[in-house]
C-alpha cells in the first residue's frame, strides 16, 4: 500500500522530490520556514503542516531535505520538533547533505527515543529530483533502510544501503570532493587548451572519447567554454560541502591536500561574487590567473 510522509524543507531540491512521493501516490504533509514553498506544493496534492511535528502528526515516515547541519538539528531538537514529536512510523530520513558526526548524535538521541533515523543524502542535482532519478546513499540499520526503500524508489533510481549510521554522509562527502577536484582538473585543461589556441568545444569532444572523461566534462564543460555561469550546483553550496569534507578529514586525521587548495579557489571565486552561480563558474578563477 502507499504511505504517508511528513516532508520537511521545500527547496530547489525538496519541491521536486515532493512532486515525485506525490506522483507514486503517497500523501505529503509539507512544511518550510518559508510559507510560499509549502503553497507550491498543497497546489499540486500536498498537505500544508504549521511546524515539523505538525508535519510528522499520522505518518509512517518523515524525510528532511534541508540547507545544512544546524537546520536538521533545529527540526530535530526544538520545542515543536520530531524527537519530541516523531511520526506514527517512527522513521526519521534526512536527505540533505550533513555532517556525518552530527548524523551518527541525531541517530543515537532518536534511537534513545525508540525512533530509527537513516542518512540518505542524494547526488543528481535538482534535475535529478525532477526526473526522480537522484542517486541516494544510505547509512543506519537495514531494518530501516528497508521500510525507507519504497519511498527512496519513488525519488531515485540508484538506491545503495552503503553501511553503519553516518555512512551515507561520507560517501556523499566523497561524492563531492571528487566532484569538486574534477572541477579544477577541467579547468585547468581548458586554459591550457585555450592559451595554446586549440579549439575548446573538439578538445572536449576528444577528451569524452578517452580516459579523461568524466560526468562534470561532459555536463558542464559546455557551459565552462560558453561562459554560462548561472545555472547548476552553486558555488557556495559546494564550499558547504568541501568545509564538512575537510572538517570530517580533520577529525580523523586524514590530510586532503587536494581538496584544501580547490577549496581556496572556490572561496576566491565567491569572493569574486560567484557564490550564487553554478559550480562551472570556477572557470573565471582561471580567466583572472590568465588575464583572459
Ligand atoms: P534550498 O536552500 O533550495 O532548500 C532548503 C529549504 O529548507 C528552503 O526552502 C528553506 O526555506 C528550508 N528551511 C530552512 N530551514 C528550515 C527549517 N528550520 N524548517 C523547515 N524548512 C527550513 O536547498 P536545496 O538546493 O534544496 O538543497 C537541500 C539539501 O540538499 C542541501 O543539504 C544540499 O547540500 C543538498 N543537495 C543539493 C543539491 C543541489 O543541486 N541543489 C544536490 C544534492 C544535494
Amino acid at each position: 500500500g502507499k504511505g504517508s510522509v511528513g516532508f520537511i524543507g521545500i527547496g530547489m531540491m525538496g519541491r521536486e522530490m515532493v512532486r515525485n512521493l506525490l506522483k507514486a501516490g503517497h500523501g505529503v504533509r509539507a512544511f518550510d520556514v518559508v510559507e510560499a514553498a509549502i503553497a507550491a506544493v498543497v497546489s499540486e496534492g500536498a498537505v500544508g503542516a504549521k511546524n515539523p511535528a505538525d508535519a510528522a502528526r499520522g505518518c509512517d515516515i518523515v524525510i528532511t531535505m534541508l540547507p545544512d547541519t544546524p537546520y536538521v538539528e533545529a527540526v530535530v531538537y526544538s520545542e515543536d520538533g520530531l524527537l519530541k514529536s516523531p511520526p506514527a512510523g517512527k522513521l526519521i530520513v534526512d536527505m540533505s547533505t550533513i555532517s556525518p558526526v552530527a548524523a551518527r548524535r541525531i541517530h543515537a538521541d532518536l534511537q534513545r527515543a525508540g525512533v530509527s533515523f537513516i542518512d540518505a543524502p542524494v547526488s543528481g542535482g535538482p534535475l535529478g529530483a525532477k526526473n526522480g532519478a537522484l542517486s541516494i546513499m544510505a547509512g543506519g540499520e537495514a531494518e530501516a533502510f528497508g521500510k525507507a526503500e519504497p519511498f527512496f524508489r519513488a525519488m531515485g533510481t540508484t538506491i545503495t544501503h552503503v553501511g553503519a549510521s553516518g555512512a551515507g554522509q561520507t560517501v556523499k562527502l566523497c561524492n563531492q570532493l571528487i566532484c569538486g577536484i574534477n572541477i579544477q582538473a577541467i579547468c585547468e585543461a581548458l586554459a591550457l587548451g585555450r592559451a595554446s589556441g586549440v579549439d575548446l568545444d573538439l578538445l572536449r569532444r576528444v577528451l569524452l572519447g578517452g580516459s579523461a572523461s568524466s560526468w562534470m566534462l561532459d555536463k558542464l564543460g559546455p557551459a565552462m567554454i560558453g561562459g554560462d555561469v548561472g545555472a547548476g550546483f552553486r558555488i557556495d553550496l559546494m564550499l558547504k560541502d568541501l568545509r564538512l569534507v575537510q572538517e570530517h578529514a580533520q577529525a580523523l586525521n586524514v590530510p586532503l591536500p587536494g581538496t584544501a587548495l580547490v577549496t581556496s579557489q572556490y572561496v576566491d571565486a565567491r569572493a569574486h561574487g560567484e557564490g550564487a552561480n553554478g559550480n562551472q563558474a570556477l572557470f573565471r578563477v582561471y580567466d583572472r590567473m590568465t588575464n583572459q
